[in-house]
């Protein structure tokens, strides 16, 4: 019997609407396997907590999140409190602390109804982006001169280190080679004269390595464009922390929207917690309405469970979403159904049973 310790951190808005279907699915996994157990460790950190405390997350947060086996997070961001400060103070904070440096996000398709593509079928839109989750442009390097004045100007900085580099671009080769598929880098060195020069070098000089591989290389924008009118293209793709932030939320528009994107923090060393979250934010809109669309957040379970090496139970959630797909009025109205987030939580629990 083996025991993950995850932590949860629900967050703000739709957070832990989405999150607590999510623990059911492995509350449910628990109760059939009996080789798996879990605990479960709550944090009500997010915005409300800032509101009262003025920080994110506790001040010795980073600690107590250390000894966990994975974070699964729901969402933060709530109106009145500005968006970089939620971000940087609890989601990138995390994320740069435990050297989440792989952030995974398949963007597959399920149903083919659910992609506005014409014409495009589940074999033409299943690939996995792998971004670069630790520095690049999301680096938080930059200068703000002569506030208000004139001559203001503001500098952001994109870092691209040897070791940031290599290493996310030696990831990727290494899930192209293991899966035996092609491996696309996505950059713009044309316009991005030192970064983005060095990201394609790099990946040429990595390849040498991984002569199985075959290669593309593709600009940032022509790569959009391909998103929507070839996805086809794509198997593994890597990219850059910003390119990959945009270019996944493409992703999510031809694979049926943001209340299905997934992502993975990953450490790979697994020297501290990876973190599971959907790619979804709070969604203020619809917060408190029980009609969040939980599919997202228990695809991160998936996601969560390839990385504890229990790929059976990754295989077996994607499966039993793949089949709820087919039942329209299971669906939160997002899909076009009906159901409340509970309700389809506990139908994705009822056929995961069958399924398992
Ligand atoms: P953030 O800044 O935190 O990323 P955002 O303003 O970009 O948040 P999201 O919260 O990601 O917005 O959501 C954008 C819109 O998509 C929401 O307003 C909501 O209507 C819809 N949406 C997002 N997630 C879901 C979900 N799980 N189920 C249904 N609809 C969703
Ligand atoms: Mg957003």
């Amino acid at each position: 019997m083996k025991t993950f310790n995850i932590a949860l951190i629900p967050g703000d808005g739709i957070g832990p609407e989405v999150v607590a279907e999510g623990v059911k699915i492995l509350k449910a996994i628990e109760s059939l396997d009996s080789e798996i157990s879990f605990t479960f460790t709550e944090f009500s950190w997010g915005c409300e907590y800032y509101l009262e405390n003025g920080r994110m997350m506790a001040e010795d947060g980073i600690e107590r999140l250390r000894a966990f086996d994975a974070i699964y997070l729901g969402a933060v961001g709530y109106p009145g409190v500005p968006d970089h400060i939620s971000l940087w103070d609890l989601l990138l904070r995390i994320r740069k602390e435990f050297d989440q440096y792989v952030n995974i996000r398949p963007i597959t398709l399920l149903n083919p109804s659910l992609t506005p593509l014409k014409d495009k079928t589940e074999k033409e839109i299943d690939f996995l982006v792998i971004r670069e989750n630790s520095e690049g442009e999301y680096a938080g390097a930059g200068d703000w001169l002569f506030k208000g004045k004139p001559e203001e100007v503001v500098l952001q900085t994109g870092v691209f280190s040897r070791k940031g580099t290599e290493r996310i671009i030696r990831y990727a080769y290494e899930e192209a080679r293991k899966s035996k598929r092609t491996l696309t880098s996505i950059s713009k060195g044309n316009a991005l004269n030192y970064s983005m020069v060095f990201w394609d070098e790099v990946f040429e000089e990595v390849g040498k390595e991984y002569p199985d591989v075959q290669t593309y290389s593709y600009l940032v924008d022509a790569a959009s464009l391909y998103f929507v009118t070839e996805p086809e293209r794509f198997e593994v793709v890597v990219t850059s922390n910003l390119f990959g932030d945009i270019l996944t939320d493409i992703g999510a528009a031809i694979t049926g929207g943001m209340g299905l994107a997934t992502g993975a923090n990953i450490n790979p060393e697994r020297n501290f917690p990876s973190m599971f979250e959907p790619v979804h934010g709070s969604a203020p809109d619809i917060s408190g309405k029980g009609i969040a669309n939980p599919i997202a957040a228990i695809w991160s379970v998936s996601q969560m469970m390839d990385f504890f090496g229990k790929e059976q139970w990754g295989a077996t959630i994607l499966a039993t979403i793949k089949e709820i797909l087919k039942e329209k009025e299971s669906l939160t109205p997002d899909l076009g159904g009906t159901a409340t987030t509970q309700e389809l939580g506990d139908r994705i629990v009822e056929i995961l049973c069958i399924q398992a």
